[in-house]
């Protein structure tokens, strides 16, 4: 099949690439010329693991192009996918302001039958909102079949996602329509579910809410075991037996980041308050998220007898989760700025995220080169992404460089035996005894 598609971030490029993979003719679109020139070369503007190999072997074998050009990249697609941003207004409702404008750069190069699908997450009614606009500025001979066609991708392992995913929504008003985005997923032997349009773009926000809604929950039971003296590892693992919870998404820690949860969750709050619905959960679950991201902060402070002004405190990790470089609404934002605030120094190490951190932090904070740098004479370390880097580092040789041994772990993912092992350490998890 012909596939065009409209935005090469995460969810474009992610789909792009997979869809060249299982034998499709590909155009990516994307009006950032940057982008397409390293993209044209096989290089990858993003960091996601696998993403370079399949650029390179889909661009040789001639499956996938890229081109800022809308009438070159539209040019007999049977299928064009929307996958541009949709970023937060400050009201915290959804922006969809490239949506729109890329519906209008799509609309004259639309050809007599054409499937537009909306991978983006947008509010309910947007696809018909769509349609209207390219339906007023297209040919007049062209039919518009919209489809939603939300995804559930995650940074860091967006491919596998992509390529061995849960489920594929796929919804639309039109049978035909659905049936055509069917088969052109049908190689990927994942179970698709068709649905209306407004249910499948209630699908996506629902669904996201409710992992959000998840991760504050078990954040708050993280809170209450460190009053109580109980462990959040296994009271997590006890609930997670329980088929009716399910193990996933209760690692208590540092609160939800990235550039869809807490976007997510205040745009169907939005929604709620549009529609006088009262959904008061979803409000507490962003009050919890907020407090949870400081808490390394007050557990710090804390630590310090209320002042940390003058201490070198090393954080380890950037990004909002491993295996990417992307800094949107990463919690490390917020502890980099409290911390500064209170008079500390705040010494970053990330393996991959530090350049896209200094454009959102700045120069308040120094950037190590190597996590080694970063603890040098530091007075604390702050675990606030769970890399393997941090994960397998040597925390018995912390004392030959450290001030003193105080770790904060935001993430519960340091070894336990190895700091059971270890002489002079203190060790703060979020929601479990401390080792000290
Ligand atoms: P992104 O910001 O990484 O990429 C969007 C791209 O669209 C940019 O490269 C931009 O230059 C391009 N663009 C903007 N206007 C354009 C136009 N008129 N024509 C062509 N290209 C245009 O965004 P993303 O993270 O890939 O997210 C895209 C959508 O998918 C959002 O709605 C997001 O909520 C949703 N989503 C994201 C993820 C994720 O993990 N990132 C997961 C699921 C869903």
């Amino acid at each position: 099949m012909k596939v065009a598609i409209l935005g090469t971030g995460y969810v474009g490029l992610s789909t792009g690439v997979s869809l060249a993979e299982i034998g499709h003719q590909v155009c990516c679109i994307d009006v950032d010329e940057a982008k397409i020139n390293q993209l044209q070369q096989g290089i990858s503007p993003i960091y996601e693991p696998g993403m370079e190999e399949f650029l390179t072997r889909n661009i040789a074998a001639g499956r996938l192009r890229f081109t800022t050009s809308h009438r070159q990249g539209v040019a007999g697609a049977e299928i064009v996918i929307l996958a541009v941003g949709t970023p937060q207004r400050e009201d915290g409702s959804a922006d969809l302001t490239y949506l729109v404008e890329a519906a209008k750069d799509l609309a004259a190069y639309l050809e007599q039958e054409t499937i537009v699908v909306i991978k983006s997450t947008v509010p309910v009614g947007t696809n018909d909102e769509v349609r209207k606009i390219l339906e007023a500025n297209c040919h007049e001979d062209v039919s518009v079949k919209m489809v939603a066609n939300p995804e559930f991708l995650r940074q860091g392992s967006a491919l596998k996602d992509t390529l061995e995913a849960d489920r594929i929504i796929i919804g639309s008003d039109h049978q035909q329509a659905a049936s055509k985005v069917k088969e052109m997923y049908s190689p990927l032997k994942v179970p698709c579910m068709l649905t209306s349009v407004r249910s499948a773009e209630m699908i996506k926000y629902a669904s996201n809410a409710f992992l959000a809604t998840k991760i504050s929950f078990i954040n708050a039971v993280a809170n209450l075991c460190e009053a109580v003296g109980a462990d959040v590892t296994d009271v997590a693992k006890g609930m997670g037996m329980d088929k009716r919870i399910g193990n996933h998404f209760l690692n208590a820690g540092i609160g939800y980041g990235g550039s869809c949860f807490p976007k997510d969750v205040k745009a169907l709050w939005h929604t709620t308050r549009n529609e006088e619905v009262d959904f008061g959960v979803l409000a507490e679950t962003m009050r919890i998220n907020d407090e949870q991201q400081v808490r390394l902060v007050k557990k710090t402070l804390k630590r310090f007898a209320g002042d940390v002004s003058g201490k070198k405190i090393a954080m380890l990790g950037l990004s909002f989760k491993p295996e990417t470089d992307d800094m949107r609404e990463a919690p490390s934002i917020k502890i980099a700025q409290e911390l500064t605030k209170l008079g500390a120094h705040v010494a970053a190490y990330d393996p991959v995220a530090t350049k896209n951190a200094k454009r959102v932090i700045g120069e308040s904070i120094s950037y190590a080169d190597t996590l080694l740098e970063a603890v040098t004479d530091a007075d604390a370390v702050l675990v606030v992404t769970e890399w393997q880097e941090m994960k397998q580092m040597d925390i018995a040789s912390l004392g030959e460089v450290m001030k003193q041994v105080i770790i904060f772990d935001g993430r519960n993912c340091l070894d336990e035996e190895q700091l059971r092992n270890c002489k002079n350490i203190e060790y703060h998890p979020i929601g479990r005894p401390a080792i000290i």
